[in-house]
């Protein structure tokens, strides 16, 4: 089967397992996720699983990715943060909803694999809204903020308090976060009502890869 129909084939079944978005769905239609997973596993790609990308990280399983995208509503034009950039795949989709990305991850060597992953969709930064950046999420992109939406891709126990101060008035942030019986770890919707109340929603029980802080760099051979 060629990757186009294995595509069709996953799209279906995100369906039937309840997404109905179909900016998101359409959105998915056109990356092929085969090129934002190392060459070994590209016969894995349109599974609906996470798979590995090294330095024990994971790209999202694709329910999950699509099931984040619709619950952040994105419109075109928006400034959306994303903490934890990965493979690139999620930031290929926010392209592709029209969104101008400001994409951080804090293990350097990932930043390389994403921008390259990205180059092989033609989503560069010079031709695309998008801005990638080596970092540690959890400080947010105060120079760049406000913004509309924020997406992040790792769990921790709280939201980041800078995520929460550069989110605009009525702006939405989706993310993972661990709390404790009954519920465990889960996806948030967190709405920001002006000036500075946060109206958390619970969206169900996902698994994700720990929020961790400060960066990874790249080794240096001298
Ligand atoms: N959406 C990505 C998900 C990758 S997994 C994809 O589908 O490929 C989550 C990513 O978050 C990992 O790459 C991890 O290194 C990164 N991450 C974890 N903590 C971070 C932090 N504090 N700042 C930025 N990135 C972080």
């Amino acid at each position: 089967m060629s990757w186009k129909e294995q595509l069709c084939r996953l799209i279906s079944l995100l369906k039937e397992e309840g997404i109905k978005d179909e900016k998101v769905l359409e959105a998915m239609r056109k990356i092929p996720r085969h090129l934002f997973v190392p060459e070994n596993l590209q016969h894995l790609a349109y599974e609906n699983v996470a798979l590995p990308i090294g330095y024990d990280q994971t790209i999202s399983q694709p329910y999950t990715v699509a099931f984040m995208l619709q619950a952040l509503q994105v419109q075109k034009g928006y400034k959306v943060l994303e903490i934890g950039t990965g493979s690139g795949y999620l930031t290929a989709l926010l392209l592709i909803l029209g969104a101008k990305v400001f994409t951080v991850e804090r293990v350097e060597p990932l930043v390389d694999f994403a921008l390259n992953n990205l180059r092989k969709t033609g989503l560069t930064p010079d031709k695309y809204p998008l801005k990638v950046f080596t970092g540690d999420g959890t400080w947010g992109l105060y120079a760049w903020a406000p913004f509309d939406r924020i997406i992040v891709s790792a769990s921790s126990l709280e939201v980041p308090q800078p995520l929460l101060v550069q989110l605009r008035y009525n702006g939405v942030l989706v993310m993972p976060l661990k709390r404790g019986f009954p519920r465990g770890e889960g996806l948030y919707r967190i709405e920001r009502i002006p000036p500075a109340t946060f109206k958390q929603s619970y969206l169900g029980p996902f698994l994700f890869v720990p929020l961790k802080q400060g960066v990874v760099r790249k080794s240096r051979h001298n």
